[in-house]
């Protein structure tokens, strides 16, 4: 069986570790991960979805942090410091800046991020084909207003440094609406059995993957059904400020909402003025937590087939079912 998942960072690379417990010998797990946070820093090119799916699945991640290597030390940044050059707010151990050290390198020889990707991958092996949604620059903008005015910041600006403390205006994929699809995105949607949306953000990580011009339409288009699992559960995010970015684009933080966000699959658009424009229906199916039962039928009702499970990762085991309840709803779903 080919699996395509969709990943951010924590709540994708947690997603997969299930995943990749819950799958038989042989089936192969593709995932396409989100490149919109990426950042440049001292010079370096940092991919922090890439590098926690990377870390999480091959075992160098620091497991109650969820993101960064594990027993990591902080001399690099210190001396950064001495030198006043920060930022002092985002995060990078010394183990960690050896990654970005060999991305950047790999990428000033030309390299293209796919290539760099699977050269970390090597020393990693996380046992699933991790491929960048993009090998083009695209770098998620929030609009804020603050005692500064009204601007753009980067994600990891808003998200770090500012904590979303302040509201999100819009969220803006810079870049892209002119990245093409990392090879073998597309290719692998289209050769799909299953595809899941793990419980990543809906905006800054699921949607600016399918903000890459021909990735959605791929999806909605795909003969494998299509599977989400919430990354809300009842009424707030598991973790993280998912409902900051959710309000920008005008989506309630509950289970329902998202599931509706994402669209049911055989949804016609264009067919009326309200539709006009709209973007088609990515899901088959939808799991929501158990907590969320209610929500069921107003799910099913926009016509995505919805089952209640318990959905919190606690654990790999724990994490393994979610991962099984999805791929039986895909067999249910598939047409
Ligand atoms: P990020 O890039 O590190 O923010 O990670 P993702 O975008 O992949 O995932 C973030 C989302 O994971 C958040 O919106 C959380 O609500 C969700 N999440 C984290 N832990 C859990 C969990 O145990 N269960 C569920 N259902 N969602 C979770
Ligand atoms: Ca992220």
């Amino acid at each position: 069986m080919r699996i395509v998942a969709l990943a951010g960072g924590i709540g994708g690379a947690r997603f997969l570790r299930g995943l990749k417990a819950a799958v038989a010998p042989g089936d192969e797990i593709t995932v396409i991960g989100n490149t919109g946070d990426d950042i440049h820093l001292y010079g370096l090119k940092v991919c922090p979805d890439l590098d926690t799916v990377m870390y999480t699945l091959g075992g160098g991640i620091h497991e109650e942090q969820g993101w960064g290597r594990t027993d990591e030390t902080w001399s690099i940044k210190a001396e950064m410091k001495e030198y006043g050059v920060g930022p002092e707010w985002f995060g990078l151990g010394d183990r960690d800046f050896a990654t970005h050290l060999v991305r950047s390198q790999m990428l000033t020889a030309g390299y293209t991020l796919s290539q760099v990707t699977e050269a970390l991958c090597v020393r990693w092996q996380p046992g699933v084909r991790l491929l960048p949604m993009s090998d083009d620059r695209v770098e998620t903008h929030v609009k804020i207003t603050d005692e500064a005015g009204t601007r753009a910041v980067h994600f990891q600006e808003y998200w770090v440094r500012l904590h979303a403390a302040v509201d999100a205006e819009a969220i803006v994929p810079v870049g892209a609406d002119t990245a093409k699809p990392a090879p073998g995105v597309l290719e692998a949607i289209a050769a799909a059995d299953v595809i899941l949306f793990p419980p990543s953000n809906p905006v800054v990580s699921i949607g600016t993957i399918l903000a890459v011009p021909g990735i959605r339409e791929a999806i909605a288009s795909a003969a494998a059904p299509v599977v989400g699992l919430s990354p809300i559960i009842g009424g707030a995010p598991v973790r993280g400020m998912a409902d900051k970015v959710l309000a920008a684009v005008g989506v309630e933080t509950t289970a329902e909402a998202v599931a509706g966000h994402y669209g049911h699959r055989g949804a016609a658009t264009g067919t009326s003025a309200h539709d006009a424009g709209r973007p088609a229906g990515l899901l088959d199916g939808w799991l929501v937590d158990t907590a969320d039962e209610a929500a069921v039928p107003a799910v099913e009702a926009a016509g995505i087939t919805c089952r209640a499970v318990p959905l919190l990762m606690t654990d790999v085991e724990a994490t393994a079912s979610m991962a099984r309840a999805a791929l039986e709803l895909a067999e249910q779903v598939r047409r």
